[in-house]
């Protein structure tokens, strides 16, 4: 009979005993017991490599040295890393690394943080005995938007690439030739094409990959680091905020094996600039005769208190706010407390891009679960939602538990590029993704009823309806089961149909649905009560109702209705018929410039506080640096206001404040994770559920999409993300390009019976024929224009506009 071999080894390392679990390698149990081992290749989220060959050890009873991240340790082992032979060894390694190098460290961005400067100090020879011309090459190569490669600086130790093909699996990166002539470049030597790329600037233990936005900016011991909260995406990444001179002048991961483990998406390390942008708002604005004028504060809080308190006096459910994206939990207390108890008004909303009708408007968003139990899971089901698009770092983390085995399976009305990675992808247009999740259901159903199940395998199958039914049986299988619902699924008129069909998918098996809905601190908005109290109205609502004139005052923070409405005419509506609009902006957004009052807001980077991720828990924020001019943090601006109303805000009090978060969601803490209630089943409608989405007619149907770089307000002022954003396109399927006549690259009208947009067009079988994807939050073109609700997609046409050449696009 096999025995089974034990569960540790016990070795010795320069005469020190370690006892370290069976299939440690031997550098990992020098770690352990505090032994150092200078290394360039290893790094300790992926399989040791063994490449530079600078852990070299003397193994006794072995006659040649050792790459000690390759060698597994076993029992009885006698290991030196300090011998004569291996200092001479590691000296050898070192002086031939150098040989290639071209020590321009003054110059490198990593100098002063440099494993290969470090580790020569410590281990090197101390003197070269060559000196032959250094290796030189045109430098930089641009590689992209943000990334840089100076090749001569690389010593080839393959942790980009490995990076691309074992952490992100995009393969962004690869080595060309080799020995002397290695290099490293992209595939097709084409830009870089990653949503993850700025992990490999962070892990190049040389200043060979750098960042174009950071470059020669700052030495890092001038560098002051921040520990904070990356709030784009909603999922919260932990983050250093280097500040140099009072600008955040590089963002990078913080360790957090919680949320983001080491690792960031390019929108969290690209993302900052916006901080330090030279137009932020620096004082209050005020319309006169027809323009926005610069005005003291205390002029401005005194007109907008005069017209709140009009309005209150009028009647408080006239006054209207909307906002919370890019507020902070305590802003939102403070808000809450403002319009709910001084004014007076139960309309108050964070949930600014949902139509009305939304079911979204009808499920709390976010998780069920810690990412940490989820990345445990055995089966995941994505309706509807795009990862790499929507929450990237969410994706890495569900990507270690697929490359452990764990199933995944597709729903979409596009391909995502996660399809890869999917045991089943199952991609409808989006009239018919309704349909498809509740094939998917009776696929469970079917597998887990014996009788049905006997008739359906005994069906002739097509391959579409074989996938259905293979992914339905994986489901079925059961383990840990989480599905996803994300935005495409949820916002519109299928939404309904979808999410009775997942909860009750996902109560056959025991699984767990999450709402994968929210951007910025939407969940914190959410979960500390902005939104409506009885009586109140949402945010869709809010908006309609000032488009009938019935609100006097509508107050915006933290949100900007003109770019995110989900139909552009109720917004343009809303802001003709309300009287009088005061926006908290860092910038003049698209709905600032419409305000009669704008008021100078700091940023997140610029405060302290809290926000909510999507997991529910409580993140920490820290005021890096100083915000502009006299811009205020959102929370001081509502309790002056009440103030002026003669009213003292009691959250007002740090003391209160935070009694104040627990009574609202009890267990309030920081890196608590406040729980939230199951997905319930929503009732079906009265008059039944129509699952086609009502869509049906002639055109093609122009269905919005999530994409991770845009050029919105906030990122479209920072160079690396409007380089990776381009220009906003549309995709058409081949086979409609080719009916259209269209080329890569060619300007297209894309038009419904709402408006119209003009976009460059991309050409890709990712959307099925007879679709046409917009991307939502398109510069200068907010796809809310092709909407009516409580539509989410609409029948329209696409046409050219300029060819590709004229377009200045292509392929
Ligand atoms: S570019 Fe940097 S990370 Fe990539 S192989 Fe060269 S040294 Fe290693
Ligand atoms: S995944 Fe989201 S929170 Fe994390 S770095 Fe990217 S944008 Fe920021």
């Amino acid at each position: 009979m096999a025995t089974s071999p034990p569960a540790t080894v016990t070795l010795t390392i320069d005469g020190q005993t370690v006892t370290v679990p069976t299939g440690t390698t031997v550098y990992q149990a020098a770690r352990a017991a505090g032994i150092e081992i200078p290394i360039f290749c290893y790094h300790d989220r992926m399989p040791p490599l063994g490449a530079c060959r600078m852990c070299l050890v003397k193994v006794e009873k072995m006659p040649k040295l050792q790459t000690s991240c390759t060698l597994p340790a076993a029992e009885g082992m006698v290991v030196d890393t300090r011998s004569a032979e291996v200092r001479a060894g590691q000296e050898a390694i070192l002086e031939f690394l150098l040989i290639n190098h071209p020590l321009d460290c003054p110059v490198c961005d990593k100098g002063g943080e440099c494993p290969l400067q470090d580790q020569t100090l410590r281990w090197g020879p101390g003197r070269s005995r060559f000196v032959e011309a250094k290796r030189d090459f045109a430098k930089p190569v641009a590689l992209g938007p943000v990334l840089v490669l100076d090749r001569e600086r690389c010593i080839l130790c393959w942790r980009c690439v490995r990076f691309g093909e074992l952490i992100a699996g995009d393969h962004a990166l690869k080595g060309f030739a080799r020995g002397y002539a290695s290099e490293i470049n992209t595939p097709s030597a084409a830009p870089v094409e990653s949503k993850f790329i700025g992990n490999t600037i962070a892990i190049c233990p040389v200043g060979a990959l750098t960042s174009r936005t950071y470059r020669f900016r700052a030495r890092p011991w001038d560098n002051h680091p921040v520990a904070s909260t990356c709030t784009h995406c909603g999922l919260g990444c932990a983050v250093w905020l280097d500040v140099r001179g009072g600008q955040v002048v590089r963002t990078r991961a913080r360790e957090l094996p919680a949320i983001n483990d080491v690792w960031l998406c390019d929108l969290g390390f690209f993302g900052h600039d916006y901080v330090g942008a030279p137009d932020r708002l620096r004082t209050p604005l005020v319309r006169r005769h027809g323009r926005l004028e610069e005005a003291t504060w205390d002029e401005a809080l005194e007109l907008v208190s005069a017209r709140l308190a009009e309005a209150h006096a009028r009647a408080p459910g006239r006054v209207a706010f909307l906002g919370g994206r890019r507020l902070a939990n305590e802003d939102v207390v403070l808000a809450t407390a403002l319009f709910r108890e001084v004014v007076g008004t139960p309309h108050l909303d964070h949930r600014t891009d949902v139509p009305a009708g939304s079911p979204s408007l009808e499920v709390a968003w976010g998780l069920r679960a810690p990412i940490d139990e989820i990345a445990r899971g055995d089966v995941f089901v994505l309706v509807g939602c795009d990862l790499t698009e929507e929450y990237p770092v969410l994706w890495l983390r569900l990507k270690q538990a697929v490359d452990r085995g764990a199933r995944l399976i597709l729903l979409h009305a596009r391909r995502p590029e996660i399809a890869r990675w999917a045991h089943w992808t199952i991609v409808r247009p989006y009239d018919r993704l309704a349909q498809a999740v509740m094939d998917l259901r009776a696929a469970v159903s079917a597998t887990r009823d014996s009788r049905v199940a006997a008739r359906v395998g005994a069906a002739p199958r097509d391959a579409a309806a074989a996938a259905l039914a293979d992914a339905g049986g994986a489901v079925a299988a059961g383990g840990r089961v989480h599905v996803f619902v994300g935005r495409v699924a949820l916002d519109g008129l299928s939404g309904r149909p979808i999410l009775r069909a997942v909860a009750d998918l996902a109560a056959r098996v025991g699984g767990v649905v999450h709402v994968l809905r929210g951007r910025g601190n939407d969940i914190g908005a959410q979960r500390l009560g902005l939104v409506p109290a009885a009586g109140g109205w949402t945010a869709p609502e809010i908006l309609e109702r000032a488009g009938a004139g019935e609100v006097d005052v509508l107050y915006v923070a933290g949100a900007d209705p003109a770019t995110d409405a989900a139909d552009a005419a109720v917004w343009r509506a809303a802001r003709a018929g309300a009287r009088f609009v005061v926006v908290h902006d860092p910038f003049l957004s698209p709905t600032a410039e419409t305000a009669d009052v704008v008021l100078p807001a700091l940023v997140l980077p610029e405060r302290d506080g809290t926000v909510m991720n999507l997991e529910g828990r409580v993140l920490g924020l820290r005021a890096a640096v100083a915000g502009p001019g006299q811009a205020r943090a959102d929370g001081e601006i509502f309790a002056q206001l009440a103030e002026r109303l003669g009213a003292v805000l009691a959250p007002a009090v740090a003391d209160e404040l935070l009694a104040r978060m627990r009574r609202l969601v009890p267990g309030f803490a920081l890196d608590a994770v406040v729980p939230v209630d199951p997905v319930p089943v929503l009732p079906p409608l009265p008059a039944g559920e129509a699952t086609g989405a009502g869509l049906d007619g002639e055109g093609v149907l122009v269905l919005p999409v999530d994409t991770l770089f845009t050029r919105g307000t906030m990122t479209g002022r920072c160079p690396g993300i409007a380089g990776l954003a381009g220009s906003p396109r549309c995709v058409v399927h081949p086979d409609d390009a080719a009916r259209l006549g269209l080329v890569d690259g060619a300007l297209v009208e894309v038009a419904t019976a709402a408006g119209a947009v003009v976009l460059q067009v991309r050409i890709s079988d990712e959307t099925p024929s007879g679709q046409v994807l917009v991307p939502r939050r398109a510069e200068g073109a907010p796809v809310g224009r092709l909407l009516r609700w409580p539509q989410i997609a609409a029948r329209g046409t696409v046409r050219a506009v300029l060819p590709a050449a004229a377009a200045g696009g292509g392929a």
